[in-house]
Order: C-alpha cells, then structure tokens, then sequence
C-alpha cells in the first residue's frame, strides 16, 4: 500500500514518555513525527488545507503543494462531502471517496478531530490507505471479518499457485474440516476426482476481464467423503500495484437446490404419469401453433409417433372441415381467452376422429404468449350415438306425420308446436296456419263455454289416471263442417323443460253416427214390434166375443131343426171357418203373449217321452183321418229336459201337425230322439212336399208360407212355426230344417237343455 511505502521511507517514530492529548499538541515539537506517521494528517482551518504531511499526500497520490492552501472539501467526492457536517466522522473511522487525480478513485479511511491550532480552531482529518492495517483493521477488518464469517457460503481465497491461503468458517460448516488443516493445502484437494481437471482448466483460463466472474458447478468431497455439490464463483484478487495476486471465490452448498430441482424432476414425472393415464388427451401447443408435446392418449388419438407429429401446425393434424374453428380458435387463445369447442382430427393413416376440446392460452411472466394446452375428449362414438338418436328422430317424425291419427303437441298455454298431416286433413288448417299460437282452439272450439270445458277436462288429466285420457269432443272445421273427435291426451315433458300435452285425435263422426242410426233403428223395431203386439191382442181380444157368440149361434139354429140337409151343410161350413178362426185368434194371442212377457215359461226338470207320447196320442185321430202314421222309437223313458212341459207340448204338436199337413198319403213320418251330453234333440221328418232353399230362411217368419204349402193346405195362418221358433228359442235351445228341396220332404229339428242354470255337471248322479 501507498502509505505503507511511505512510511518506509521516514524514520521510526517511537512515542514520547507520558500521556500525549491530541488536541494539545504543539507542531513544533511534533512537526517531524507528524511527517512521519503512517498515517496521513491534514490539517485544515477556515475550511482549507492549511498542512498535509508526507503521507496525507502520498494516500491523494498529489504533491504536498497542489493541496496547501486548496478548499479540503473540494477533494472529497461531493456526494461523501456530507459526512464532514456534523459529528460523523469524530472519533469514528469512515470511508471517504476522494477527487481522482488520474480517474482511480482513491477510498481512503478518515477520522476528523477538532484540534486548537496556534490558539486557533482548527479541524485535524487522519488519513488512511484501506490496506493499511493498524489504525483501520481494528474496526473495519472486524466488520469485514464478521461479514466474511457469517457468510453461509464457502469463502477462500488461493495464490496463483493454486494453493488455499484463506478459508471462512463457511468451509467448515460445509464440508466438516477445521480450516486450519486446510490452509496452504492445494484447492484441488478438496474437489471431487472427477472435477479436477474442471477446476483446473478454469483455473488456467482464469476469471474473464475486467471484474468478471467465473462460474461452474463441481463437488468437494467433505469429511467421510461425503459429496458436496457447490457452484463456484471465482474473482481475481489484485495487489494494490493491480498485479493478480490470486483469487478469492465463493462456494455455494446445492446440494439443496439439487434437491429441489430433483424433487422437480419427480414432480415433472409424475405430472407426466398422469397426463399419460389421463382419459383425455392433453396436447401442448407453442406460440405458433405447433404441437410440442402431447401424452399418451392424445398419441393414441392422433395415432403419430411424437416425432412424426411434434412440430407440426394444425394444418397436419386437424380435419379440413375443422380448419376454420381452429383457425378462430387458436386466434382466441392468442388474446388470452379460454375456449371449449368441438372439432375434427385426423389421424394416422387417413382416419378422423371427434373430440370435444377445452384449451387455454400459457403466457410467461412478461405477458408474451407462449403457446396453449388443450385438453381433448375423444367424442366420435357420441357423435355416432347421437347421429343414430337423430336417425331415430327422423323416423318418428315421419311416422307421426303419416300416422292417420290427428297428431299434435301443445305447451301448457296451448299453443301448438307440432300439428301432423291427419290433423290437418281433419281440421282442414294447415301446420302454417297454426303452429306457435293457441288461435286453433278458437277456430275449433267456437263456443267459448265449451271451450273452457275442453281445456279444463284437459288439464286434469293425469299421467296416471287412464280414464281421465279419453274424451270425445265436436269440433267445427275450416269448412264449418262439425265432426266428433276421440282425443287422447298424453301430458309430455317438452325438450326444453316444460310440460305440454301429446294429443292424440280420431275421427269417429261416421262410427257415431251408425251408431245412432242403429239405435235409432233400434227404437223404431221395438216400437212397431209392440205396436204389433198391441195390434195382435187387441184384434184377438176382439174377435174372440164376437166368435164365442158366432158359434153359440151356429151350434143354436143346428140344434133347432127343421133344416134342410143342404142348409145344415151350410152351416157346417160356417161352423168350420169360425173354428179356424178361432184358431187363429188363439196363435195370435199366443205370439203376443210369448213377445210381451204376457206368456212366461216355467221350466222345471221334466221327463220327455211321457210327452211325446200324449201328443202322438193326441194326434192319433188326425193320422187316422189323413190314413198317416208316425215311426217312433220309443225313447228312454228316464230321458230329462229341463223346460216348460207345455211349451215342450207345443213345440211338439205344431211339428207333427205340420208333418201330417204337408205329406201327402199315407207319407212317411218318422220322430226320432238323439240324448246329447247337454241336449236333447227331437227330430220330425217327413217325405212330404219339402221347402225350396229360397223359402228355407224365411219359413220361421209369421205369416210366411210356401206355395207348395198353400197348395197342399189352403187354410194355413203361417204362424205355427214362428210360435215354435219362440217357444224352443226361449226353452234354450234352437231349432232349425233341412229339406233337399220341393218334393223331396223335410226334417225340422230342436233341441232342449238337459239341465237348468246352475244344475250339477252332466257325470253328477241326479
Ligand atoms: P201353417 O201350417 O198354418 O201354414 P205354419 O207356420 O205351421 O203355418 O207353416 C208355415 C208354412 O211352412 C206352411 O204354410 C208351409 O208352407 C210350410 N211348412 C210347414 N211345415 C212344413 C212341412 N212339414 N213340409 C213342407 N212345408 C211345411
């Protein structure tokens, strides 16, 4: 150092015997120990330099001359002139910068004393070069020292020769050695084998010019070769002539950064693991676009290995037809802007696939857009799934609107959003004319009162009360035609959350209205059928008096005698024909009676054969006269039917008379019985004159007869086998004839049930 040069050159001083204050020393005395103290001394008073002795000016690098007489403070730096006001610097060392003479800056260690100066006051400034260690290192080394030591970082400090010269206690704490074993030892001692030749070649480069610093990363093995990985930074250390003396360097301990940055590397992995078991497919984009990474099931996706993919712009991977989203996509992401969409890929190999994507932007800490990350969701089997719904959707519209149904869906006010084919066909208003309003129900409903009817019946119907579904209601057309329609009613929950009504309409006009010509029919028979009634047993009722008297008549002039035979011929024939009318009158009251419950039937459990024997029996003097007889086979005896014995009566003697009427003599009559498990059929058969298929369905009919019939026997009423027709039909059974035509005879046949209602079953013993 400057000053220590100077000192050199000057006597030693050695220190008067008693105490010495320093402020009242007197130059005279001291003058020559002044010059040569090793410390610089200028004396200043009124503010200028009045005396600087040899070293003072020595320290400026200024002859003692140039600064006698010179405003002091015009040597100090003026941004350090301040620390001379006041008391900062008395007593106290400090760092001054000083005017440079030949550009250095010259720092020098200074402490101000107010001193008295030939009676005068005056103010003493020490001067100090900062390499010179007694007067400054007491303090400022120890600060230094304090700095240097707390440093957690290694400091050393080796010759050119490599060898270490100081160690902080950083160096202990980092490697476990004391550093006193370590002083003097080479620094390559302590670097790991594999860094030596690192160490060594930056070494011999040495730091870069000027105050650069070298830096590199090695390993020091520490006490029981534990590995110690630090980044070095090494400086040039200059002597006070700027010679390199050596160098002083810093190791920093990163083993902890290497921790993190290990523990990073884990995090980055597993971060990877993950994207690779994602579902989705995660692809990274740089700022233009380009695909720069993409894990494992967007690989799958794309079907590229990643170096045949990476790099490239979406004109490679995305689908034509998705070019344009794309293109405004990404433009978005560029802007910052977050975004889902749906887009077309294409794979490997000319396919294509779906995804649905969501993406956002990555910018750095500047704000620069560095590209985006966007995550894909493979969606081509739900794009099928919902091109086949669609499909399915299709379909059914098509149906609803060929269905030859009315057709229509309403929101909950009414208004119509869907009105098909048949609806306008049947209403006769097109889908235009009223689709998106509730005017319809207006047009179809006039009547307001009705309307309301129609609109509250069908706001109670429930989803789960089926009877309330259905109702019929007229409504009036375009054309003001009125036709009745069958609605089912469905409520439905619409598409976008509300509920609406499915209706569904017939027209049953038509159906309605046979129906009321039938009933109407209907009526209109059974009114003239008891009109009929009425008609029969009046005219019976009537007749019969008049007959009763007729005959009584009859019977009185032919018991009075005196008649001639002719005359009494005559009344024979008056006789007869009242009878025949009476007879009429008898089977007209009987068809009355049978059709308006006047005749009721008791059937009971009764024994057929005894019967059919009394009326054989009966008829014995009919077949004789006709010289007709009757082939029976006697029957079972025990043979039950469960009937009215006098309708059975009936049924019988009507037949057989009949039988005897149309076959001519001596003709073949034959009555045969067949016993069937829940009947019993009679059959009466003869070869007589037979009945034509046309005669055949209306033989039953009142009044009805054949001509071959009239032929054979003119006095017939034709009702005989309509009272049949009633007595078998109302016994339970059925009759019925069968006849190979005109001529060729014909057999009527009935049956009779063997059993009442509620009767044990036939194999039951009764
Ligand atoms: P009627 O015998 O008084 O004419 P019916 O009602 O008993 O009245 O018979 C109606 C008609 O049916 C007869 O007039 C006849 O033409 C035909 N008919 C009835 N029984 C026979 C039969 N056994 N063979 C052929 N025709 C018959």
């Amino acid at each position: 150092p400057p000053s220590s040069g100077a000192a050199k050159s000057h006597p030693r001083w050695s220190p008067p015997k008693g105490t010495m204050r320093e402020n009242s020393f007197s130059p005279d005395i001291y003058r020559y120990l002044v010059d040569g103290s090793p410390v610089g001394l200028v004396l200043v008073r009124a503010g200028k330099v009045e005396f600087i002795n040899r070293t003072g000016a020595a320290l400026l690098d200024m002859a003692p001359a140039s600064i006698v007489g010179r405003e002091f403070l015009d040597l100090v730096q003026p941004h350090d002139r301040e620390l001379f006001r006041g008391e900062r610097l008395h007593a106290r060392w400090g760092e001054v910068e000083f005017i440079p003479v030949d550009g250095r800056t010259i720092i020098l260690g200074v402490r101000v004393s107010e001193v008295d100066y030939a009676g005068e006051p005056a103010t003493l400034v020490v001067l100090h070069g900062l390499g010179d260690e007694r007067p400054f290192a007491l303090e400022s080394a120890i600060r230094y020292k304090t700095l240097v030591e707390k440093l957690a970082d290694v400091v050393f400090v080796i010759d050119l020769k490599g060898r270490i010269i100081f160690l902080n206690k950083g160096f202990t704490r980092a490697t476990g050695y004391p550093r006193s074993e370590w002083i003097g030892r080479k620094f390559t001692e302590i670097v790991a084998p594999e860094y030596v030749e690192l160490t060594l070649e930056r070494f011999r480069e040495g730091p870069p010019a000027g105050a650069g610093v070298a830096q590199y990363e090695i390993e020091f093995i520490g006490r029981g070769g534990r590995r110690i990985p630090v980044e070095i930074k090494v400086t040039s250390l200059s002597g006070a002539d700027g010679d390199e003396i050596g160098r002083i360097g810093i190791a920093r301990d990163v083993s902890e950064r290497h921790k993190f940055e290990e523990a990073l590397k884990r995090k980055n992995e597993e971060l990877e693991r993950i994207l690779n078991t994602m579902g989705e497919g995660v692809v990274v984009l740089d700022h233009r676009h380009r695909m720069v990474s993409l894990n494992r099931k967007a690989r799958e996706l794309f079907g590229y290995d990643p170096e045949e993919i990476i790099g490239k712009d979406y004109t490679f991977w995305c689908h034509p037809d998705s070019f344009n989203t794309l293109r405004a996509r990404l433009a978005e992401r560029e802007k910052g802007k977050n975004g889902t969409y749906t887009a077309r890929f294409l794979s490997k190999g000319g396919g294509s696939f779906h995804a649905h994507v969501t993406a956002v932007p990555i910018f750095d800490e500047s704000g620069r857009f560095q590209g985006s990350i966007g995550c894909l969701q493979d969606i081509t089997q739900e794009l099928e799934l919902f091109r086949r719904v669609e499909e399915l959707n299709e379909f059914n519209r098509r149906l609803i609107e060929l269905a030859d149904v009315w057709i229509d869906v309403v929101d909950s006010d009414g208004n119509i959003l869907l009105w098909n084919r048949e609806a306008e066909r049947i209403s006769g208003y097109s889908r235009e004319e009223v689709e998106g309003h509730a005017k319809i129900w207006e047009w179809l409903y006039p009547d307001p009162e009705y309307r309301r009817e129609v609109w509250e019946a069908q706001k109670r119907m429930r989803l789960d009360d089926e009877t309330t579904r259905w109702s019929e209601r007229t409504i009036r057309t375009k054309s003001g035609e009125r036709r009745i329609i069958s609605w089912h009613g469905r409520p439905l929950h619409l598409s976008d959350g509300r509920d609406g009504w499915l209706i569904v309409g017939h027209d049953v006009t038509e159906e309605r209205r046979r129906e009321i010509r039938l009933r109407e029919y209907a009526a209109e028979i059974e009114r003239l059928s008891q009109e009929r009634n009425r008609l029969f047993s009046m005219a019976a009722h009537e007749l019969r008096t008049p007959l009763t008297v007729i005959r009584g008549f009859i019977d009185l002039i032919q018991h009075a005698g005196g008649l001639s035979e002719r005359q009494r011929g005559w009344l024979g024939k008056a006789r007869e024909e009242t009878d025949r009318l009476g007879r009429l009158v008898t089977q007209l009251l009987e068809v009355a009676r049978l059709d308006g419950e006047g005749r009721r039937l008791f059937p009971r459990y009764v024994r057929l054969a005894p019967i059919i024997d009394k009326v054989l029996h009966e008829l014995g003097p009919v077949l004789t006269k006709h010289g007709q007889t009757v082939d029976y086979e006697p029957m079972d005896a025990e043979v039950e039917v469960y009937a009215d014995p006098q309708a059975v009566e009936g049924i019988l003697r009507n037949l057989l008379a009949n039988a005897i009427s149309y076959t001519p003599p001596p003709g073949g009559i034959t009555l045969s019985v067949a016993v069937n498990e829940k009947t019993v059929q009679v059959d009466v058969a003869d070869d007589g004159v037979g009945i034509s298929p046309e005669d055949k369905p209306r033989i039953f009919d009142e009044f009805y007869r054949t001509e071959a019939g009239k032929r054979m026997k003119r006095d017939g009423s034709g009702i005989g086998l309509s009272i049949v027709k009633r007595l078998v039909e109302r016994s339970g059974g059925e009759v019925w004839v069968e006849s190979q035509g005109e001529g060729k005879g014909s057999t009527f046949s009935f049956t009779l049930p063997r059993f009442g209602e509620g009767t044990p079953d036939a194999d039951t013993d009764r």
